[in-house]
């Protein structure tokens, strides 16, 4: 991490909501953009209910649920989506990836459901990657969407007891074979596709310094 007093400062960028109740995701987004400095982040107030995702794509529905929270709060907000594609799937879950099992499912019942589907599918044919769209809105209507990806193939059956969501099947090809429930957030920072989507959000906010 670079020292307080050398780090960037994101001229009129002060304060931004983020959309997500996910307390392992907001750990995550703190962590990468623990280096701009005078962004302070502000967890979604527990007043403001969550958005359905209707998009049909993941920028559609992280700028939905960006826009949503700056009508509710007046701050710039912060949001993201994700979707896991899964090639021998044609890309499933893809965009419905939060609810593949079904409308009210767990992230173990999206697990089951992934590893059913894959049944019988080898090792080299388990080929996948997660996307993760970011979305900054202004109140003004300005908005900064960026995007990352990571690549990687679904295991047998899950492993390890960290992250969240589909991370205990998904051995990133980056990694030693671990997959992201094995590693440290740290460790998952450094390569995983909401790193990269929020890293070049925090760039491109340093290098074009937006206005408030
Ligand atoms: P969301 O749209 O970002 O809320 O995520 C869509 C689905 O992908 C949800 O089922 C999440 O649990 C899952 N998901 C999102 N990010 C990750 C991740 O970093 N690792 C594993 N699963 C994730």
């Amino acid at each position: 991490m670079i020292p307080e007093q050398d780090r960037p400062t994101v001229a009129g960028v002060t304060r931004v909501v983020l959309a997500t109740a996910n307390a392992h995701k907001v750990e995550e987004i703190r962590a990468i953009l623990a280096d701009v400095a005078g962004v302070e982040l502000i967890a979604r107030p527990v007043e403001v209910p969550d958005v359905d995702e209707t998009g049909d794509t993941l920028e559609a529905n992280a700028v939905l649920k960006a826009r949503a929270l700056v009508d509710a709060t007046g701050s710039p907000a912060l949001a993201d989506d994700t979707g896991l594609e899964v090639d021998a799937l044609g890309g499933a879950p893809g965009v419905r990836s939060a609810r593949y099992a079904g409308p009210d499912c767990s992230s173990a019942d999206n697990v089951r459901r992934l590893l059913a589907e894959l049944a019988g599918v080898d090792g080299p044919g388990r080929t996948a990657r997660f996307t993760t769209v970011a979305a900054l809105v202004w109140p003004d209507g300005r908005q900064l969407v960026t995007s990352g990806h990571v690549d990687g193939r679904i295991i047998e059956a899950p492993r390890g007891s960290g992250g969240f969501g589909y991370d205990p099947v998904f051995a990133p090809t980056a990694g030693d074979g671990r997959t992201f429930a094995e590693m440290s957030t740290s460790e998952k920072n450094t390569i995983s596709h909401r790193a990269a989507a929020f890293g070049a959000l925090a760039r491109s906010l340093l290098a074009a310094s937006y206005g408030d």
